[in-house]
């Protein structure tokens, strides 16, 4: 599933291929069952140039400074991808924005869970989903309230958006691992400085998923990620990664070096 990394990646192709053009139509493919811009909407767009790009979490947005804003949300499986002239399309493209000059910004969606919608205003828009900081901007102070003042699982407190958006359960689980914390302690009883080396942790692993344009396979082999799999070694310790369900999610940890208090 998309998590920050995914919806970075996106931000950046839309920012490198899809500003100061003007759009001169918008084409769907089969699009059933799926919540997108209408036609009014659509029109809206027709003429107009994106001039800018944000992220917050796993939402994408582009926009201009008095225009209305795509939201972009990629849902289980989307992808924008960005072609000039007459390339080959891949399969399941749901909704392309052509610009002047031959570039056309795609969102392919083969699942059909990711929608997109003109909205007016991005601060309007995060405050009505009550999202908590961006996981990559997210300060020492507020990481510290927000994730390690939780009563509950601190697994759960990485996953709740409210607290903090855009660690999914891949990266909870990797910053866990990488620190020493077993997903089922209660946040509110880990010491400061070990709440502080997961804020750093959840920092350094996003952006270096980030830094690779989410390609997980170029993750070092140490990483949880090659390994979530009942049984498999650990490679912290001599333990094994064991599987459990922690706030109704699936946790891979090592139960030897990923401690409680
Ligand atoms: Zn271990």
């Amino acid at each position: 599933m998309p998590e920050l990394p995914e919806a970075e990646a996106a931000r950046q192709r839309i920012e490198d291929g899809a500003l100061h053009r003007t759009i001169e139509r918008i084409t769907l493919g089969e699009v059933s069952h799926m919540d997108l811009p209408d036609e009014e909407a659509q029109a809206r767009l027709i003429g107009t140039q994106f001039t800018r790009t944000h992220r917050h979490g796993k939402y994408i947005f582009v926009g201009s400074v008095e225009g209305p804003w795509l939201h972009i949300h990629l849902g289980m499986a989307g992808s924008i991808r960005v072609t000039h002239g007459q390339s080959d399309l891949p399969d399941f493209i749901r909704f392309s924005l052509v610009f002047e000059g031959g570039n056309t910004l795609h969102f392919r969606d083969p699942r059909k869970f990711g929608h997109i919608e003109v909205i007016e205003d991005v601060d309007d828009f995060i405050a009505q989903k009550g999202l908590g900081p961006d996981a990559l901007l997210i300060g020492d102070n507020a990481f510290a309230q927000n994730v390690g003042g939780t009563r509950g699982a601190v697994k759960s407190a990485l996953l709740s958006q409210k607290k903090i958006a855009g660690i999914g359960n891949l990266w909870a689980d990797e910053t866990l691992y990488r620190t020493g914390v077993d997903p089922e302690a209660r946040a509110c009883d880990l010491a400061a400085d070990r709440v502080a080396r997961m804020h750093r942790a959840s920092q350094e692993i996003l952006q270096a998923v980030v830094d690779t344009g989410a390609d997980y396979s170029r993750l070092p082999d140490d990483w949880l990620i090659h390994h979530r799999e009942a049984g498999d070694a650990c490679t912290r310790c001599d333990g094994s990664i064991e599987k459990k369900t922690v706030g109704g999610r699936t946790s891979y940890f090592c139960p030897t070096h990923q401690k409680g208090v």
